[in-house]
C-alpha cells in the first residue's frame, strides 16, 4: 500500500496547495482607485423588475448588480444612510431614527435640525477614517458630511440643499477628485425616488415611471459624465439606496387617540415605528396600546426583538409601535403620505438594491443579497483602510470581487476530488493487476470463489 499512500499525500498537498491560493495583497490607499457611492433615496430593490432601466441595466451589466440588500431597522434614511458608511446597526451608531430626543441632553434631532456632532460622534463614517489615512474625502450631500463629526469637518463638501441639481453635485465631486489626487473617497446623495414614493406611493405605476426614468437618466448622465472627464474604468463606482417604499391607505389607518388619551405621552417620532414617552404610568400606557389595533405591534424598548438590533441606545424611546407594512399611524385625522418607509427591515418591500462598476469589480456578476452592514467593510477593502469594528463581514462580499477567488475555487475544489477519486481508483487497480500476476496465475477465480486462508497475502 505504500505507493498509494505516497499518491495520496502527494494528491492532497497539491490540493492544498490549489485551495490556499492566497487571496491578492490588501492594497495600501495610495495604490487604491478612488471609490464613488452614489445613493438614491428610496430605490426600492423591486423596481428593478417592473421598471425600464437601459442606462443601469447597461451599468451593472458590465459590472455587479446585488438584487436586494437586507438594511437596518429602522428603515428609515438616516439609519440607512449611517448604517451604510459605518457598518453598523442604528443601536451601535446611535442614529436611531430620521427624528429622534435624548432626554439625557434634552436634545432633539431632525432632518431639519441634524448638525449638532453630538448626534453622529457615537460612530466613525468611513470618510472620517479615510482622512485620518492621510487622504481626503468629498460629499455632495451625504447625510452627516456637512457635520464636524468627530472634530472632522470635511474640507470638499457643501450644505445641504435640495435644490441643488444632481449634475452640479456630480460636478463638483469629479472636479475636487481630478484636481486633487488624494480624494479617494466621495458620496453623492440624490432624494429621489424617495420624495414620488412618498407623494404617489410605489405602486402608482404612472408617477414612478417618470421619476424611475429621470433617475435612470441621471444614471446614464454619470457614466458619460465620468468617461467624458477619464474617471470611467479608471474609479469604483457603488449605486444603491438606503431603504424600499410600502404602498399606504386611507383604509389602513391606526388612530391612537381612540386607545389613549393624548395628555398621557409625548410623540417623538411618527408612523411606522412611533416611538413613545409616557409621562406618568408606562404600564398603563403600554396595556392601552396593545389593545389598539391589530396591526400594530406594541413592544417596551427592551422587548424588541433581538434580530432587530434595536434595543441597546438611550436615544431608543420606552414604547415603541411598529405598524404592519402599508399601515399608517396617527394621533388622528387623515392619511398623511401615499408610500412610507420604516416598517420591518425583513419586508422586501423595504429593501434597496446595489449596483457596482469599476476596475475592482467582477464584470456581468450578480448577487441575490447581502446586508447593507456588509458595504462597509467592502469599501474599507477597496480604499485599503483599516475597518473600525463592525457588524458587516467582508467574507459575505467579497465575491463581487475580481481578485477575490470565489466560484474558482469551488470549481478547483471540484476538479482536485475528481483528479484524486479518479487516480486513486486507478492506482488500486494498477496494483491489484500487479500482484495478481505475481503471486496467482487465477486471482479472480480465487477471489470470487475463496475466502480462506490462502488469499490473505493478496491483501496485505
Ligand atoms: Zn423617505
Amino acid at each position: 500500500m505504500m505507493h498509494i499512500s505516497i499518491y495520496l499525500n502527494i494528491l492532497i498537498a497539491s490540493a492544498e496547495l490549489t485551495l490556499s491560493v492566497p487571496t491578492p495583497e490588501q492594497k495600501s490607499t495610495s495604490d487604491s482607485p478612488p471609490l464613488l457611492l452614489v445613493s438614491f433615496d428610496g430605490f426600492r430593490a423591486d423596481y428593478l423588475k417592473k421598471y425600464s432601466f437601459p442606462n443601469l441595466e447597461k451599468f451593472f451589466a458590465d459590472g455587479v448588480l446585488v438584487h436586494e440588500l437586507t438594511n437596518v431597522f429602522t428603515t428609515k434614511t438616516f439609519p440607512n444612510h449611517y448604517s451604510l458608511v459605518t457598518g453598523l446597526y442604528a443601536e451601535s451608531h446611535g442614529m436611531v431614527a430620521s427624528i429622534m430626543y435624548d432626554s439625557a441632553s434634552k436634545k432633539h434631532f431632525s432632518i431639519q435640525n441634524d448638525s449638532d456632532p453630538f448626534w453622529w460622534n457615537e460612530a466613525t463614517p468611513i470618510w472620517v477614517s479615510v482622512e485620518e489615512s492621510g487622504f481626503k474625502a468629498a460629499s455632495a450631500m451625504w447625510p452627516g458630511t456637512d457635520v464636524k463629526i468627530q472634530n472632522h469637518p470635511l474640507n470638499y463638501t457643501f450644505d445641504y440643499n435640495y435644490r441643488v441639481t444632481f449634475q452640479e453635485r456630480l460636478g463638483n465631486l469629479t472636479q475636487w477628485m481630478i484636481a486633487d489626487k488624494t480624494v479617494k473617497f466621495a458620496s453623492l446623495y440624490w432624494e429621489e425616488p424617495d420624495r414620488s414614493g412618498h407623494l404617489y406611493g410605489p405602486e402608482n405605476s404612472t408617477a414612478m415611471s417618470h421619476v424611475l426614468k429621470e433617475v435612470d437618466n441621471y444614471i446614464g448622465f454619470l457614466v458619460k459624465h465620468l468617461f467624458d472627464v477619464g474617471l470611467w474604468e479608471k474609479i469604483n463606482v457603488i449605486i444603491t439606496s438606503d431603504h424600499g417604499m410600502a404602498q399606504c391607505s386611507k383604509e389602513r389607518l391606526i388612530k391612537l387617540d381612540e386607545c389613549i388619551n393624548s395628555s398621557s405621552y409625548t410623540l417623538v417620532d411618527m408612523s411606522p415605528l412611533t416611538a413613545i414617552v409616557p409621562l406618568e404610568n408606562i404600564s398603563e400606557v403600554y396595556k392601552n396600546l396593545s389593545s389598539c389595533n391589530s396591526h400594530m405591534k406594541v413592544y417596551l424598548k427592551g422587548n424588541l426583538p433581538d434580530r432587530l438590533h434595536y434595543k441597546h441606545n438611550d436615544r431608543i424611546q420606552p414604547v415603541l409601535l411598529l405598524a404592519d407594512e402599508g399601515w399608517t399611524i396617527v394621533k388622528n385625522g387623515t392619511l398623511p403620505r401615499l408610500g412610507d418607509h420604516g416598517y420591518d427591515n425583513t419586508l422586501p418591500s423595504m429593501h434597496p438594491f446595489l449596483a457596482a462598476h469599476g476596475p475592482a469589480f467582477r464584470k456581468d456578476y450578480k448577487m441575490s443579497s447581502f446586508n447593507s452592514v456588509d458595504l462597509y467593510p467592502l469599501m474599507c477593502h477597496l480604499l485599503g483602510i483599516p475597518p473600525k469594528p463592525n457588524n458587516g463581514s467582508f467574507a459575505h462580499v467579497r465575491c463581487v470581487l475580481v481578485n477575490e477567488q470565489c466560484g474558482e475555487l469551488a470549481l478547483a475544489v471540484g476538479v482536485v476530488l475528481g483528479v484524486l477519486i479518479l487516480l486513486t481508483t486507478f492506482s488500486c487497480l494498477f496494483w491489484l493487476m500487479k500482484n495478481r500476476n505475481v503471486s496467482s496465475p487465477r486471482p479472480f477465480a480465487r477471489l470470487q470463489l475463496d475466502d480462506d486462508a490462502d488469499d490473505e497475502p493478496l491483501l496485505e
